[in-house]
């Protein structure tokens, strides 16, 4: 990348701020509502935020709209902190919370009373949409509108100390019901909310509108580029109302850019709320949910989010972003970083005939197709074996070319081991196989074998006699449908019937015994794999797929 020429409309907006001299230094912020956890949608806004504070070596605040108590809570600023923590980004100085600035805001209300630019009105809420008018009409005047300063003032101090009912009154900014656009007619600054706070508490009785508190928030931060998404386009000029009529520190200036939305999935907290609160996934941190605890669960690195965002587009229009664009990402990451293993999910026995009974050797295999640098470990192989169900047929009929595994008297080569013929298959009583008896060709150990063998493939093993039981979640996209809830269906519809399925009874190679959360391997042939954070019993471990080795759903 061109490092001297700006990444997107808004660095670019920046560079000539800088160039002008309009700004000093860049100071931007990341403002989440916590009422939820962070989902992709937001690593954008957060990647775009701290990205240009990088840029442009200025500064990024991550400060917590928390203005609206009945859906807030702790559990969601933490959860939020990790998730900005674990996408590489530190915020400057401590972490800054609206509420922080109830008392400031509340000050300035009082001010724009004082100035006769506010007051308090008793409309109903069913008047007041009555009196704001349409998109074609204009608004009427509140009868409360010139109501004296004094009377104003007495009722706001009277509805922060709690002493009005909830619903009955509150402070508007008085600025013009004819206004076209609809957010300038006398927009509600403070609702009566007779709720406690996570953090102030029982002190307030009034929580400010996200208007009123939003920009100036903004400006006693020295917040200088305030980014946000098209939806706040049409609040711009109240924002910027704000910023005139009060004795603000510094003014700030209002962006907007595009939500990223992706297919097959959705990206609001109040839909994902109504899958957690609904039970229709196991928490905020579900691997299937695109929320950033999700993906970091189900194993996805934080650098595939970041390259991801980055191959974003930051326009002036929302668009749809094919789910398939972030697997790209994701499946490139791991690709390159992680280490190989080996776990078969429906293991079958193979025994070898002519392997000494109670020998082991240790096979040095490498961690990584073509990084040295990732090591190797040693894999111990052995007299009994177990291979995928799904790599052995009794279909003699089968060619070569379909059929890249084993069947009876052909052979195939076991990944970083030797050559093995199959030379008899045992059945059960209902006739399914559940031993096979093979012979290993020696010297075939990373050697060509002998003239007149062809193996038919290469299929992954682990040794029976020192693997882990271990149980797998294959995961996959959540809604089988492009956009899930959209027209006649409910959300909860769309849900794909197959985006869990639980494999139990797999076997993982003995160098798994020290897998952690975090860390994703690719288990040869399967995908990539990593173990779970709500691990069950310790020596049985619970491997989440990340994601599978190749895109299943481009076809649909
Ligand atoms: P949601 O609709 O999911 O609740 P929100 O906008 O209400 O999202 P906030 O917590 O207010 O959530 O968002 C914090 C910041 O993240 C805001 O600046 C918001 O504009 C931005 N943001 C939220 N969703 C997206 C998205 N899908 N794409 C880009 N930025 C987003
Ligand atoms: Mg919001």
């Amino acid at each position: 990348m061109d490092k001297s020429k700006p990444t997107n409309f808004i660095a670019q907006i920046i560079s000539k701020d800088l160039q002008d001299k309009l700004t000093e230094k860049v100071v931007t912020r990341f403002p989440p509502e916590p009422n939820g956890y962070l989902h992709i949608g937001h690593a954008k806004s957060i990647c775009l935020n701290f990205g240009l504070a990088r840029e442009f070596d200025g500064i990024c605040n991550l400060r917590f709209d928390d203005t609206n108590p009945e859906k807030e809570s702790e559990e969601f600023v933490e959860a939020i902190i990790e998730d900005v923590r674990w996408l590489g980004f530190e915020w400057h100085g401590d972490v800054r919370y609206a509420s922080d600035y109830f008392g400031q805001l509340y000050g300035w209300a009082v001010g724009l009373i004082e100035a006769g630019k506010a007051y308090v009105c008793e409309l109903s809420a069913e008047q007041t949409r009555e009196f704001r008018g349409t998109l074609t009409e204009p608004g009427r005047d509140s009868p409360y509108r010139d109501r004296p300063v004094t009377e104003s003032l007495t009722l706001l101090e009277q509805m922060r100390a709690g002493e009005v009912a909830e619903g009955s009154m509150v402070l508007r900014a008085k600025i013009d019901m004819a206004a076209p656009n609809m957010n300038m007619r006398d927009p509600v600054l403070y609702r009566i909310k007779h709720v406690s706070h996570h953090r102030t508490g029982d002190n307030w009785n009034i929580y400010p509108s996200y208007d009123f508190a939003h920009g100036q928030e903004d400006a006693i931060e020295g917040v200088t580029h305030s980014i946000c998404t098209l939806e706040f386009a049409d609040h711009r000029p109240l924002y910027e109302w704000f910023i005139e009529n009060l004795p603000v520190p510094s003014k700030p200036r209002q962006y907007e850019f595009g939500r990223l939305n992706l297919n097959y999935t959705v990206t609001s907290k109040r839909k994902l709320k109504q899958l957690v609160d609904q039970g229709y996934v196991d928490g905020w941190d579900d691997p299937r949910m695109p929320t950033l605890s999700g993906l970091r669960r189900r194993g996805v690195p934080s650098t595939a989010v970041l390259a991801f965002c980055d191959s974003l587009a930051v326009a002036k229009t929302d668009g749809i972003v094919d789910m398939a664009q972030l697997d790209h990402f994701i499946r490139q990451d791991l690709n390159e970083h992680t280490t190989r293993a080996m776990c078969v999910l429906k293991p079958l026995k193979v025994t070898l005939s002519n392997w000494p009974d109670a020998e082991e050797v240790l096979l040095a295999t490498p961690n990584h197709p073509n990084r040295t640098d990732l090591g190797e470990r040693e894999l111990p192989f052995g007299q009994v074996l177990y291979i995928d169900c799904a790599d052995f047929s009794e279909d003699t009929g089968l060619s070569r070319k379909k059929f890249k595994r084993l069947v009876l008297g052909e052979y195939v080569r076991l990944r970083g081991a030797y050559v093995i013929k199959a030379d008899a298959a045992i059945h059960n009583e209902s006739g399914e196989v559940t031993e096979i008896l093979a012979s290993i060709v020696p010297n075939t150990i990373g050697e060509t074998p002998p003239e007149g063998i062809k193996p038919r493939g290469v299929i992954h093993w682990v040794a029976a006699h020192n693997c882990i039981p271990c149980d797998v979640n294959i995961y996959d996209r959540l809604f089988n449908k492009a956009a899930p809830g959209k027209g006649d269906s409910k959300l909860a519809d769309d849900i794909n019937p197959d985006s869990l399925t639980v494999v139990n009874g797999c076997k993982a190679e003995a160098s798994l015994a020290a897998a952690k959360p975090g860390i994703t391997y690719q288990f040869e042939r399967e995908g990539y794999f990593c173990l779970d954070t709500r691990n069950g019993d310790a020596g049985h471990p619970v491997f989440n797929r990340t994601i599978a080795l190749r895109d299943n759903w481009s076809a649909n």
